[in-house]
């Protein structure tokens, strides 16, 4: 017990330093200054087919490699973003490290689907969509190996300023997917008014679904509705081996989580690749194999 009180106090006392640190909030201009310096890069996390549990594509996630503080999570910086006017620009520099990535790994016959994350603030801002097209033509990757992710709930907060920009970018070719679906109240009305051409359903209905019926009843009609109006479907937050069987028997067609992999930096994915090659059997066979 001794040791046991010694072993919190000296980690209370090392968390309590830490948040010394950690709680002195991120200012506008740090931010400013980080996406112009190079300090907000992608990682990468993998979106695997659930029928042949092989790569299709990728979607890039933020990160903040800040000098001092280390790795800072999305969920910290982005409202910052957003609050103070920088998302547009922190958006851009993402699509273009984003397709950069992209670019080199087709130069190297590994073609994947890149999936960027938009705020709803930089849909509404005039001249959007050229700048998106002027950094996709610049990158040479096709219009519809680029993926855009709107979370459901700000496409329904921002639908009338969101909906021209993103039909727009669905008549160039880009695929656009409704990000974290089940958690934005959207109603089937203002779904079916845009163009998307994948549903990605929010973790909050794979994780453990298979021992909750009413999330089970949940996925599945998420999964039915989204593979009957012809979109991708998608579940994130894949995490075992549980999850992974109920989106095969579901009729889910691509699966992302941490059970495939955690998002990485791109120089990791070639090595990654092969190991999972390893476990591509393993995933493929069902539970009840014949
Ligand atoms: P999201 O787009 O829904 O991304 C999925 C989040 O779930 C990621 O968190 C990912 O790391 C995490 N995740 C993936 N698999 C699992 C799993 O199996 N279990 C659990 N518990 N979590 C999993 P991350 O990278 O922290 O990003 C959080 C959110 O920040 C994203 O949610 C997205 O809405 C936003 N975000 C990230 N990058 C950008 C960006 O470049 N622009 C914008 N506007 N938003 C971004
Ligand atoms: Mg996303
Ligand atoms: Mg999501
Ligand atoms: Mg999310």
């Amino acid at each position: 017990l001794a040791d046991a009180l010694k072993r919190i106090g000296r980690g209370g006392k090392a968390v309590a330093e830490g948040s010394a640190a950690i709680f002195v909030p991120l200012g506008e201009s740090e931010l400013a200054e980080a996406i112009r310096g190079g300090q907000i890069v992608p990682y990468f996390q993998p979106k695997v087919d659930v029928r042949t549990a092989m790569i299709k594509g990728v979607e890039a996630l933020a990160r903040w490699r800040h000098p001092e503080r280390g790795m800072i999570a999305p969920d910290t910086f982005i409202p910052l973003a957003e609050k103070s006017g920088l998302i547009r620009e922190l958006t851009m520099k993402m699509t273009e490290r984003a397709l950069a990535q992209a670019a080199q790994w087709n130069a190297r016959e590994l073609r994947l689907t890149m999936a960027i994350n938009l705020s709803p603030l930089s849909l509404d801002t005039p001249g959007f969509p050229q700048e998106v097209w002027a950094l996709q033509e610049a990158s040479g990757v096709p219009a519809d190996q680029i993926v855009w992710e709107i979370t459901e709930s700000s496409v329904v907060a921002n639908l009338g300023a969101a909906l021209g920009t993103l039909a727009r970018l669905r008549l160039k070719g880009f695929g656009l997917s409704i990000d974290d679906y089940g958690t934005g109240f959207s109603s089937m009305q203002q779904l079916a008014r845009i163009p998307f051409t994948e549903l990605k359903i929010d973790r909050s209905f794979v994780h453990g679904a298979s021992r909750k019926p009413h999330l089970k009843v949940i996925l599945q009609s998420a999964l039915d509705m989204s593979n009957r109006l012809g979109l991708v479907s998608v579940a994130e937050g894949v995490e075992t081996m549980e999850d992974w069987r109920l989106l095969q028997e579901s009729g889910c067609s691509v699966a992302q989580g941490f059970l495939i992999a955690k998002p990485m930096p791109g120089d990791e994915l070639a090595g990654w690749l092969k190991g999972h090659l390893g476990r591509v059997r393993e995933l493929r066979q069902d539970k009840g194999a014949h």
